[in-house]
């Protein structure tokens, strides 16, 4: 068993994700690799993922069987990945779909934070936030990005508003967006620990198909790692 201190030390460097939103606005960001598609495990039971799902390990790791041999993914860097070019794509196209509060939130913000607010307006609103000034230093949300539904509206927003702190000055604008996003991406993605139902595993691969996951070599830590057929005989010393 993985002690906990050794996943601890495994927590994702948000920074490493891509390159700068600029660069792919403009096309620039190339794929690190030609596609290498999985192949498919060929039984009638499977999904078009072409994965037999064989469960889940430590609520944390989701086996799979391929033609190829075993799959290990690790749920919580798959699913923010996914998350995490979602939230890109619709930033760089407008907007990051939003959920309209049916209660709005009030906060109380710091001199550090009003003054956040005023710089980056536009990109808070972007993200999905509508917020509006209700006197003095309190602002009202109204709305929240749509995969923060499960969050608390005012501490997602405050979290954000960090991460605009966070490196301010020496960042180019670009990678701090695309730190603000990853950290959304990360809160709002299954955590380690979390217990999936197979509904979920299969969502999950279908999404990791269709965002063509399996096929390019992930930036950053890895999301998932193959174990050949061939490799698990010769640990076996089978040939
Ligand atoms: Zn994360």
């Amino acid at each position: 068993m993985t002690g906990r201190t050794v996943l601890d030390q495994l927590k994702p460097k948000h920074q490493v994700f891509v390159a700068e939103i600029g660069a792919y606005e403009k096309g620039k960001i190339k794929q690190p690799e030609p596609p290498t598609p999985l192949p498919a495990f060929n039984d009638s039971q499977v999904r078009g993922h072409g994965l037999k799902i064989i469960g889940q390990y430590d609520n944390l790791y989701i086996f799979c069987q391929s033609s190829d041999g075993l799959l290990v993914i690790d749920q919580h860097a798959a699913h923010e990945r996914l998350l995490f070019e979602k939230l890109k794509k619709q930033f760089l196209h407008g907007t990051i779909a939003r959920q309209t509060l049916l209660f709005p939130e009030t906060v109380e913000l710091s001199v550090a934070d009003l003054q956040k607010v005023e710089q980056y307006g536009d990109e808070i609103e972007k993200m999905g936030f509508t917020i509006r000034e209700f006197g003095g230093a309190s602002y009202v949300i109204s709305s929240i990005p749509a995969l923060g539904r499960n969050m608390s509206a005012s501490e997602l927003f405050l979290d954000i508003l960090e991460q605009f702190g966070a490196s301010s000055g020496s960042k180019r604008e670009g990678s701090l967006l695309e730190d603000v996003l990853a950290s959304m991406a990360c809160k709002a993605a299954v955590k380690a620990g979390d217990k999936l139902p197979t509904e979920e595993i299969e969502a999950l691969l279908d999404n990791m198909v269709k965002a063509d996951l399996f096929s390019h070599c992930p930036h950053g830590r890895p999301v998932l790692k193959n174990f050949s057929a061939n490799d698990i005989k010769k640990w076996f010393h089978r040939s």
